[in-house]
């Protein structure tokens, strides 16, 4: 046996071209949103749940470019500024995580009023 130890993958053991586990780990995220009160009243939208093969800090940069706002990823979640909950499934849709894997947490209120 001479086996090319060079393109495997370390999670499946696959060749890196056969290797489905990212395409796995998005399929089987269960992705949940929730918003928190920080300082001085601001919103802050936390997105978690992902799987650990996703790649956080990248997926935080599109969310934040897509959603014009600022943000994180920070222990295993990604925070965005403000309330992204009506257009978070959308965007993160169009990043290969279907609407229905997305639970969005509305028991949080936002009244309007300080
Ligand atoms: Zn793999």
């Amino acid at each position: 046996m001479s086996d090319d130890e060079g393109g495997i993958c370390p999670n499946c053991g696959l060749p890196q071209d056969l290797c489905v586990c990212e395409t796995i780990a998005q399929e089987e995220a269960r992705i949940s949103v929730s918003i928190e009160r920080r300082k001085w009243g601001r919103l802050t939208t936390i997105v978690e749940g992902f799987d650990k093969n996703i790649d956080l800090s990248d997926l935080s940069t599109k969310l934040k470019a897509k959603l014009a706002c600022g943000g994180a990823a920070k222990h295993g979640h990604i925070e965005l500024q403000g309330d992204h909950r009506g257009s978070i499934q959308e965007v993160l849709a169009k990043l290969g995580f279907p609407e229905e894997m997305v639970q969005v947490d509305w028991s949080f209120q936002v009244t309007g009023r300080r």
